[in-house]
């Protein structure tokens, strides 16, 4: 079998691995990464948080994006029955970008893929990653090209982004199960048809369900007219549903008078698909040369959009420990990795909790919140989990406990 070698072996080119191989390009790096895809390929995770973009930057790839004409996003708006609050992300506690993009991302990963490229990196698509080997004093994989030949290669360093695909969680046993209950969502893409005024497309809507508070909708505006429209609920809520997805999801979002009026006119001309039990979680998010990006690591829920924004996180975390370890200096990836980044992961956490307890929904839908409290609650709308400065993210869970009291008296 061909064998062969490289500094830093990624496996996968979505987020987390297109912008970790532009940091350790930046860094100089030599950088092989290997996608099972051929790109451009659908997935799922189109609305981005003002945070992301700080990674997007940092990792030399902003103009990619910005020239790209993603949707505009400002903000947040949610809906329930005759309810509606919407926050704006440039008014928010903490520093940092407020504005972002929502993005179809076959194109959005695309891009970064490229701009990686364009950097320097190597990127195979349509190579699957099959096996690995991190008992030895480099990690190897095995992997198969689209001529179905094998090979290995041998890295000084192994980055698993592979999201939902979770190459080394299941090679490793390193999978535990989510506390979340098994949820699942129903999506597709539609030309939305909603006059203009109809709602700000600057920014992503969640509708909660009119009876059932843990049920909600989202619809994430493109640029192009159309619009991302799915529905996240408990497995067997779903399986109440008769019918194709597509059946399926235009049943449910029926039962919310003010989104089926808001898509009266939608044209509905993609079949819907279907994802369940996507929560996830690891034992460890790093072993002896090796580290676990994005999705391969801990997934949480969609509702806060902050998938993307952990996996750029992630690989941000994950560069700058191999900058040290390639400078010689020392690098405990317990202390200096999987901890700073489980801290935001926390904060989300917290409020995703309660937002399906439906204390936060009742946070958010308060007419009297104080303007400041609302700057802070957007700031981790926008993705800031992870600033300590923030009274919502350093005491996330006591904070957020007190507010609800407050908000349900
Ligand atoms: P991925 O985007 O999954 O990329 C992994 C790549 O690895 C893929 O290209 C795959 O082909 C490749 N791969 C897999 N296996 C192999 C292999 N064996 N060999 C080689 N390559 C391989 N996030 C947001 O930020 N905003 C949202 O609005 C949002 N909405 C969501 C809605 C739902 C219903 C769900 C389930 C998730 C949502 N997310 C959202 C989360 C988002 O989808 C993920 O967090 C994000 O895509 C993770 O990026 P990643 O780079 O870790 O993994």
């Amino acid at each position: 079998m061909k064998s062969e070698k490289t500094e830093i072996l990624i496996i996968g080119a979505g987020p987390a691995g297109s912008v970790a191989a532009g940091l350790l390009r930046k860094q100089g790096r030599e950088v092989l990464v290997l996608e099972r895809e051929q790109f451009p390929r659908f997935s799922i995770g189109e609305s981005l948080l003002p945070q992301s973009m700080e990674y997007i930057e940092a990792a030399g790839m902003l103009r990619d994006v910005v020239e790209a004409g993603f949707q505009y996003k400002n903000g947040a708006a949610f809906v329930r029955g005759d309810k509606f609050t919407d926050f704006d992300f440039r008014e928010k506690f903490s520093p940092g970008w407020g504005t972002t993009y929502q993005v179809q991302r076959a194109h959005f990963d695309e891009v970064l893929a490229k701009a990686a490229e364009r950097m320097g990196a190597t990127v195979r698509y349509r190579h699957e990653v099959l096996s690995v080997d991190v008992d030895g004093e480099q990690p190897q994989v095995t992997a198969r090209s689209p001529e179905g030949e094998t090979y290995r290669v041998q890295a000084r360093f192994l980055l698993d982004a592979s999201g939902f695909g979770r190459v080394l969680p299941k090679l490793l046993k390193l999978e535990t199960p989510s506390n979340f209950p098994m949820r699942g969502a129903l999506f597709t893409h539609v030309e939305d048809r909603v006059a203009p005024g109809g709602f700000d497309r600057n920014k992503i809507r969640i509708t909660v369900h009119p009876e059932h508070v843990h049920v909600w909708y989202w619809t994430i505006p493109f640029s192009n007219g159309r619009c991302s429209l799915g529905v996240v609920a408990k497995r067997e809520f779903l399986e109440q549903y008769q019918g194709t997805d597509t059946e399926r999801l235009k049943a449910i979002v029926a039962e919310d008078p003010s989104l089926s009026s808001l898509l009266k006119d939608a044209v509905w001309d993609t079949p819907a698909r279907r994802i369940v039990g996507y929560a996830s979680n690891v034992k460890s998010l790093w072993g002896r040369n090796f580290a676990l990006l994005g999705n391969a690591g801990e997934f949480l829920d969609p509702v806060f959009s902050s998938g993307v924004t952990i996996a750029f996180k992630s690989a941000s975390l994950a560069s700058d420990c191999l900058a040290r370890t390639f400078a010689g200096a020392p690098v405990d990836w317990e202390r200096d990795y999987a901890v700073p980044l489980k801290a935001g992961v926390d904060t989300f956490r917290t409020f995703v909790e309660s937002w399906y307890a439906g204390g936060f929904q009742q946070v958010l839908f308060h007419p009297n919140a104080s303007p400041e409290v609302r700057r802070m609650i957007s700031a981790i709308l926008a993705g800031y989990a992870w600033d300590k400065n923030n009274p919502y993210v350093a005491d996330s869970k006591r904070r957020l406990g007190v507010l609800e009291t407050l908000c349900a008296t």
